[in-house]
């Protein structure tokens, strides 16, 4: 992914989008179909925290400071960028006393102290779900535990989680990690997890983890979050018709990477991760009758309309919905920027969103 910088951080996401290149729609044995997956793209956590900062630009005007990608997808990060939110690694680049929002992802309490330090407007749009994980952690150290969290290393969620209880927490990468483990106490450990991982893939891990812990204690509930379940069961269920699987979401997306390799296991011949339709190539469709298209839970739809939109100059113009899920969740906006008086209370928290 090619940067460029903003004066403050290098957003690896912005850039000219090059004139879409026509597909051209060759002959295949059968009929061409689309089978696009659903629940797709936008979770009621990325959500949130988008709404979050264009209500922070509108409410306290420009600049308003983001603290890493607010959700990890180019296309809103550079949108963003464009209506006046400055991207930043770390609190220490933000000026004095200015307004900064800390991503969907979540932080560790070390980041909240170096913000209140500075004087920072803080304003929280962890995903609520990610933050269900933080009281977890902190109330199983608070008991005397050891945590043992399934994630990616160098995951910011994973950093987030990992900074609840540093002393008390370890990171397993994967199912490959369990036998490397040193922990102090068998008798006394307890696992908790990324919201973004494959579910197989973590209940692999959970049960290698028992195998060598037979007392390992299970989290009161899920912590791989509802909208990264949906996807995978949709996915799942469009996998093993598809001879091509598209996935739209960007490369840091834990989300959009899961459900291409969730596609493989699951019966797609090929599975390709696209930010935008003009990458699709037209060797992928060779012989291809099926298509299965599905996308992140950062992903914007229109993001998935321009892949149909390719896909239909290819031939691919019968397209069908398959739907494992409901989905109406919306969370309220951090209390920072519940100002607007109009409305009832439940109207005012979701900041003028219209439920689905
Ligand atoms: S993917 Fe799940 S945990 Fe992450 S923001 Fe969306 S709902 Fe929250």
């Amino acid at each position: 992914m090619s940067g460029i910088t903003n004066g403050v951080l290098p957003i690896a996401s912005p850039r000219v989008r090059p004139a879409r290149g026509r597909l051209r729609d060759e002959p295949v044995a059968g009929a061409k179909r689309v089978l696009l997956a659903a629940p797709r793209g936008y979770c009621a956590g990325v959500d949130r925290a988008v709404v979050a900062v264009e209500k922070a630009l509108e409410h306290f005007g420009e600049p308003v400071y983001v603290r890493k990608q607010i959700v990890h997808n180019v296309h809103v990060v550079s949108e963003l960028e464009q209506r006046g939110a400055i991207f930043v690694d770390e609190v220490d680049e933000v000026p004095e006393g200015a307004h900064l929002v800390f991503s969907a992802h979540g932080v560790s309490p070390a980041v909240v102290a170096g913000a209140a330090a500075r004087g920072l407007q803080a304003i929280d749009a962890t995903c609520p779900l990610v933050t269900k994980v933080h009281r977890e952690a902190t109330r199983f150290a608070g008991q005397g535990r050891q945590i043992l969290l399934i994630g990616h290393a160098g995951h910011e969620e994973v950093e987030g989680t990992m900074g609840q209880a540093p002393e008390r927490t370890i990171l397993v990468n994967s199912p490959a990690d369990v036998d490397l483990l040193e922990v102090d106490d068998p008798e006394n450990l307890v696992w908790i997890s990324q919201t973004t991982l494959s579910v197989d893939e973590t209940m692999e891990t959970v049960r290698r983890l028992r195998e060598r812990f037979p007392h390992l204690q299970d989290p009161p509930s899920d912590d791989i979050c509802y909208a990264t379940q949906n996807r995978q069961v949709a996915i799942k269920k469009v996998a093993p018709d598809a001879d091509l699987v598209i996935v739209v979401g960007s490369a840091n997306s834990s989300n959009s990477v899961r459900l291409v390799e969730v596609a493989l296991e699951r019966g797609a011949r090929t599975a390709h991760r696209i930010d935008y339709a003009d990458e699709i190539q037209q060797a992928w469709l060779d012989g291809v009758r099926t298509v299965g298209v599905s996308s992140g839970a950062s992903v914007p739809e229109v993001l998935v309309q321009e892949v149909l939109e390719q896909l239909a100059d290819a031939g691919y113009r019968d397209i069908e919905e398959v739907r494992t899920a409901e989905e109406d969740l919306m969370f309220s906006l951090p209390k920072e920027l519940r100002h607007d008086t109009s409305g009832t209370a439940d109207e005012r928290a979701l900041g003028g969103r219209v439920r689905a």
